[in-house]
């Protein structure tokens, strides 16, 4: 049921899940506003997103944020000729923009699967990236052969779009707070004398252990690769985002608060850095 799968948005994250869709044997129509130069090797790129909608069944989507989401699934309703059914939406969207998008498409007559996606472009490629997942039954089983061709982690988390971004944003909130609170803290025993290699090993091994102890400090901090993959502009929408919709259910974000300003400051003084930079920012600071 399936003649093609599309996928729009070839940047750091659409770049790797495009390399995936073709390596899972899939026939991968692809596009991106900026050209061709990140379409893989066995895609077929197209110049336009109504190119993407007559030639593919199913298209994902890795765009930068819900603003972009919504005007790419107007011009994919708007193609005329259309064959493409379903959108499997794996950008960081927020939930509100998640409900109208799903909303919008279902008008239309295509279905909308929620599928934000953790773990960064070098998670992608290992096929360990978790995808969260949620949509109707009908949808979902539509799409699972796409799914299965991102990743070999997946998680149905809930039946209606919206629940994966919550559950995304979650996630988000946690990764950011825990990067910037390890970055506070290793700075601190830096200014006290303290070796950074002995602090991220004890720190491993002690109570303190967290995402930026286990990976983000030992593979970007201590061996200088500040190259991620994930922007401090993407991670600072995301706590936003995540700080909207805690606000929005009426419940507290005491530590979404401070965790946002912090993202923001950094975003504000080196735009577009990677994300793992936020612990030279906060050592200089
Ligand atoms: P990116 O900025 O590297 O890539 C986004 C791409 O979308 C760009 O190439 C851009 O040209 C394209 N684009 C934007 N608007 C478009 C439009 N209207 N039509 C066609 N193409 C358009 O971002 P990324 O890091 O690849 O992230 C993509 C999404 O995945 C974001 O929502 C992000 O929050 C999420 N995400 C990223 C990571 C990561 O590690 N990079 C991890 C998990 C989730």
């Amino acid at each position: 049921t399936v003649p093609g799968v599309g996928i729009i948005g070839l940047g750091n994250m659409g770049g790797a899940l495009a390399a995936n869709l073709v390596d899972a044997g899939l026939a991968v129509v692809a596009h991106d506003a900026l050209g061709p130069e990140r379409a893989p090797e066995g895609s077929t790129y197209v110049a336009s997103v109504a190119e993407v909608a007559r030639r593919a069944g199913v298209v994902v989507f890795s765009l930068p944020d819900g603003k972009a989401s919504e005007q790419v699934a107007r011009e994919l309703l708007a193609a005329e000729g259309r064959c493409a059914r379903h959108v499997v939406d794996t950008s960081t969207v927020g939930v509100t923009a998640a409900r109208t998008i799903g909303a919008l498409l279902g008008e239309g007559g295509v279905g909308y699967v929620d599928a934000p996606v953790s773990g960064g472009p070098a998670g992608a490629r290992a096929r360990t990236l978790a995808v969260m997942y949620a949509g109707s039954r009908d949808a979902c089983a539509e799409v699972e052969p796409v799914l299965a061709g991102l990743s070999d982690r997946r998680f149905r988390v809930g039946e209606r779009p919206g629940m994966a971004q919550a559950l995304k944003l979650a996630n988000n909130f946690l990764s950011a707070t825990a990067l910037a609170a390890t970055s506070e803290a290793v700075a601190f025993g830096r200014s006290v004398g303290l070796d950074l290699e002995t602090m991220l090993t004890v720190l491993d091994s002690a109570s303190g252990r967290n995402t930026a102890t286990s990976d983000k400090f030992p593979n970007h901090v201590l061996t200088g690769r500040y190259a991620s993959g994930f922007s401090n502009s993407l991670m600072t929408k995301d706590v936003q985002l995540y700080l909207n919709a805690v606000g929005e259910q009426g419940g507290p974000s005491w530590i979404g608060a401070v965790t946002a300003g912090v993202w923001e400051r950094f975003a504000d003084a080196e735009p577009g850095a990677d994300f793992t930079r936020i612990y030279p920012f906060v050592e200089g600071s």
